[in-house]
């Protein structure tokens, strides 16, 4: 990868993901939707974060965030373009047990060892991997040649806390560091450290109506990052009956995120490579 110069840092893709919304103001970054962190609400029409697709850009539909979609990939330069951004940062909140974990679309080695340096830098972070075809996906993030997302959490959607506050604003900082030490040629290297690699999501149980029978057991409700082997309990029936997981060994993430009920995700299950 070539020098990282043109830098974009965004909050509030999700507009009751406080974190994201507040530094946006704070620092003067790019504050994305609006009129949902107005609102103190995900989104007003539809998901802006599943709106930047090249497909999606290219229709002409009018919900509010399509517009502010097409209006955001104009101001930045063009996703696919030879002016989009070298790389964007975005900045969201998980309502899951997930610490801070930064989102690569792609296991490109600058952004990876530079992650790998803010993992042993500061406590309970975390490196998930989501390989994406970029053109087609529909992430803010992949307007730019390259991006990392910032998820922190435990965190309810509409409120703050301080120390996720402020340690997301030190890791933002920390990563634009690094970035200058690799421009630099002079990005230390760091050899052993861990990354989790989405494998798929999985919806809760459900009925034929669509309307959930489980609930995340309370022996897997915050532990996102940890093992999950065959016959463990993973759900909870409304009688207390429990679910048991019949598959892999994975590390689930994203447990019991609030925002997607209504995507059908009851978790994203993850592989974990140790890199030595
Ligand atoms: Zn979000």
């Amino acid at each position: 990868m070539d020098c990282i110069k043109n830098i974009v840092i965004c909050g509030g893709t999700h507009g009751n993901e406080l974190t994201g919304v507040y530094l946006a103001k704070k620092h003067g970054w790019l504050l994305a939707n609006q009129a949902a962190a107005a609102a103190c609400r995900r989104y007003i029409d539809k998901d802006l974060n599943r709106c930047f697709a090249l497909s999606n850009l290219n229709d002409n539909d009018n919900a509010l965030e399509s517009a502010r979609a097409r209006e955001i990939n104009a101001l930045l330069g063009k996703k696919g373009s030879e002016n989009a951004p070298d790389f964007i940062l975005d900045i969201h909140n998980t309502t899951a047990n997930m610490g801070v974990t930064l989102i690569l679309s792609s296991s490109e080695p600058a952004l990876l060892q530079i992650s790998a340096i803010i993992a042993n830098e500061f406590s309970n972070i975390h490196i998930y991997l989501q390989p994406e075809k970029r053109d087609e996906s529909p992430y803010l993030g992949t307007i730019a040649k390259s991006d990392v997302c910032i998820e922190a959490g435990p965190q309810a959607h509409g409120t703050l806390d301080a120390e996720l506050f402020f340690k997301v604003e030190r890791v933002v900082f920390r990563f634009l560091e690094l970035i200058e030490a690799w421009n630099n040629g002079a990005l230390p290297k760091i050899s052993n450290f861990e990354t989790f690699t989405e494998i798929r999501s999985i919806d809760y149980p459900r009925d034929s109506g669509g309307n959930i029978t489980a609930i995340i057991h309370p022996a897997l409700q915050g532990k996102d990052f940890c093992e999950l082997k065959n016959g463990m309990p993973v759900f909870m029936d409304f009688d207390g009956k429990e679910i048991l997981w019949e598959g892999e060994t994975c590390y689930p993430a994203f447990i019991n995120e609030a925002a997607y009920y209504e995507k059908g995700i009851a978790m994203s299950l993850a592989e974990r490579f140790l890199h030595s």
